[in-house]
């Protein structure tokens, strides 16, 4: 079996072997980026490059970039648990060529990557295309010998890329694999494109090759160049032949772990299966975060922290974990990443007690906060109210700390809808109430924290930062 650690090495080998320039992940929390919540794909740290407002001594670079996709933009938060192939915390392969190589050499690359070096099955493989890109589609039948129904012409929505609503831009072409009729969602329009599992976008490239200017007008860029994201926990699981990406050997340490900790197993039903996925994936992405200096809080970076430790910990309790238990099974994620990834080994102690204070103060409300759910939705049940109002979302959320995904995976079971929009006004509210009251951001650290950070952990100064950007953030 091919390990995932040494498929993202092939990776970056190969690419090396071709002329790139190995550029190390970039953090989670863009530097001099305010605009966006977090990192999530492998181009973020080369953006001023694509601009042409940073000259590099490299024209062409791969890397395998830490991203997020919780919040923002791109988020994948609540599809996660329920795919098979989304993360919040994922690793993001991509080949970059800044006004160098262009869209025959992009093309070539992955075809010779995935076929020659992971020996993919050609016949299982599609690509996608911008319907308006007749070079691609000459140069996916040229390079991969492709027939006309192999390749899948899509519109601008999904196949056209931009980094604002102007700037660079181009067409973008995904490689699918067929993972087969079993994974099919069973619509007579499944078809490679189809957003199930069964024809699974494994690669993006992206070309850039037009200026977009504010009056929408597209402009040749004299110099037009490549950005290119794989998902590795994606292709690992197609390389190793496993139904999903939790299945992956990048997940079996922490799996285990958490087996042993429940005494339940992963597969034991869907059921679990899901609380599995969920608390592996949020597990990996708080030691990240917090490595990096993130700490729970109310608002920006820091909530969407708190909001996933806080799911994970209802799925825990789904599995029986009833006391805090996130903070004992850091050591699986520590051991998988902390090679690549130095910052996890030097944050162990730190990421372990933050982690442990923020479940036991979860714990203490969690239990009120269900208590009072409970018992209005029975009460809404007898009056045939089938939606759950933003008042109650709003307190509970505010006084016991129960963001509203957690409430949504406990009522869509029981045919609840919720009044989302009501909540986020109340919220909205709230927020501009505290900001004329802000003082600073430490004000809001509890003290355990805060006496964590004085001990003088170095990447906690990315901590202070963050916080103190939050105003900016949303
Ligand atoms: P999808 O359509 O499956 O949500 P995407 O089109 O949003 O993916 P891109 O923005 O094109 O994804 O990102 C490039 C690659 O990164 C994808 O082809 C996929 O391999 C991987 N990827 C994207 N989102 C996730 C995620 N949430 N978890 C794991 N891998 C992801
Ligand atoms: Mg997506
Ligand atoms: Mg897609
Ligand atoms: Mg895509």
């Amino acid at each position: 079996m091919l390990r995932g650690r040494i498929i993202r090495q092939k990776f970056l080998e190969f690419f090396k072997e071709r002329g790139h320039e190995v550029v190390p992940s970039s953090p989670l929390i863009p530097k001099d980026d305010p605009t966006l919540l977090f990192t999530n794909a492998g181009m973020v740290q080369f953006k001023r490059v694509f601009l042409g407002e940073e000259v590099r001594p490299y024209k062409r670079a791969v890397s395998c970039q830490k991203c997020m996709r919780a919040g923002g933009k791109h988020n994948d938060l609540e599809n996660v648990g329920y795919t098979a192939r989304h993360h919040t915390f994922f690793e993001m392969l991509g080949n970059f060529s800044f006004g160098d190589y262009f869209k025959e050499e992009a093309i070539a690359f992955a075809w010779e990557f995935v076929t020659q070096e992971l020996n993919l099955p050609k016949e299982r493989l599609y690509a996608t295309v911008f319907r308006e890109d007749e070079e691609a589609i000459k140069l996916w039948k040229k390079i991969a010998g492709f027939s006309e129904d192999k390749i899948v012409p899509l519109g601008e929505k999904d196949n056209f890329w931009m980094m604002g609503d102007t700037g660079p831009c181009g067409p973008c072409s995904e490689l699918i694999f067929d993972q087969g009729e079993a994974f099919s969602c069973g619509s007579p329009d499944c078809k490679p494109g189809c957003s199930c599992d069964r024809y699974l976008e494994i690669w993006n490239l992206v070309f850039m090759q037009y200026e977009r200017f504010p009056d929408g007008t597209l402009k040749p860029l004299p110099k037009p160049s490549i950005d290119t994201g794989m998902g590795l926990e994606r292709i690992t699981a197609v390389v190793q032949g496993v139904p999903s990406n939790y299945d992956t050997d990048l997940f079996a340490g922490i799996m285990h772990a958490l087996e042993e900790l429940s005494g339940r197993p992963f597969k034991e039903s869907q059921e679990t299966e899901v609380a599995f996925r969920v608390i592996a994936d949020h597990l990996r992405a708080s030691v990240f975060l917090i490595s990096e200096g993130i700490l729970p809080s109310n608002e920006g970076r820091s909530y969407v922290l708190r909001r996933i430790i806080r799911r994970a910990e209802r799925f825990g309790k789904l599995l029986g974990l009833r006391e805090p238990f996130l903070y004992k099974i850091i050591t699986p994620v520590v051991e998988e990443f902390g090679e690549i990834y130095p910052e996890l080994n030097k944050n162990v102690t730190v990421v372990e007690k933050v982690l442990k204070i923020e479940e036991e103060k979860f714990q203490e409300t969690l239990n009120f906060g269900l208590e009072l759910l409970e018992k209005e939705v029975s009460k809404l049940s007898k009056e045939g109210v089938k939606i759950i109002p933003g008042e109650l979302l709003f307190k509970l959320y505010d006084t016991y700390g129960f963001p509203y995904d957690l409430v949504r995976d406990y009522v869509l079971p029981l045919g609840f809808d919720l009044d989302v929009a009501g909540f986020e006004s109340l919220r909205e509210q709230a927020r501009q109430e505290s900001r004329k009251s802000w003082k600073g951001a430490l004000e809001r650290v509890p003290e355990e924290i805060k006496s964590l950070l004085q001990e003088g952990v170095q990447t906690f100064f990315v901590g202070y930062e963050s916080l103190t950007e939050k105003g900016k953030i949303i």
